[in-house]
């Protein structure tokens, strides 16, 4: 059955990290009509912060940028959020979504974000180009999570 779209918001901001938890705070307010379970809310929340932050600290790098996140709900209760970059991109994004992959060379990351996107999410999608950006999809199912 196709899906109707019910709601969506755009919202463009700079490469910092401090704008990390205006998404975290934007994505709840947004869900917060289909009355998710706080547990449903800190997982969409959870990966709105990984995808934002590998944007701020690996397609910028150091040097500025913006990001662009996008939500949409549905009428059966799903939220999709979008958060692309006009990076650095990535090479080689199957082994970018490995866990314990990552590119950083100074130790301060685990490689884990792209893992728990993908588990925390019903849905996961990576699209990137490099020198052009990266395009992060995922999908909840907030009426399931009101069931648990
Ligand atoms: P952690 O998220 O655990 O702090 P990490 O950011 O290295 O570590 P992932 O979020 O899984 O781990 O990302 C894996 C790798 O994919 C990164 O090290 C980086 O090379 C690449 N990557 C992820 N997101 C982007 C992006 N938006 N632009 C460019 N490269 C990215
Ligand atoms: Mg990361």
């Amino acid at each position: 059955m196709k899906r109707n779209k019910t709601n969506e918001v755009k919202i463009v901001f700079d490469s910092k990290s401090e704008n990390e938890s205006l998404a975290r705070y934007i994505c709840a307010a947004f869900c917060a009509s289909f009355n998710p379970t706080v547990e449903a809310l800190a997982d969409i929340k959870c990966t709105v912060s990984e995808a934002v932050t590998n944007c701020v600290v690996h397609a910028y790098k150091e040097t500025a940028g913006k990001i662009y996140l996008t939500l949409k709900s549905y009428d059966d209760a799903t939220v999709t959020v979008t958060v692309r970059d006009r990076g650095c991109g990535i090479e080689d994004i199957s082994r970018a979504r490995e866990p314990l992959f990552t590119t950083d060379a100074a130790g301060e990351r685990s490689g884990m974000g792209f893992p728990i996107m993908e588990s925390l999410s019903e849905r996961f999608k990576v699209v990137s180009k490099i020198g052009a950006g990266t395009c992060v999809t995922m999908q909840f199912n907030l009426n399931k999570s009101a069931q648990l």
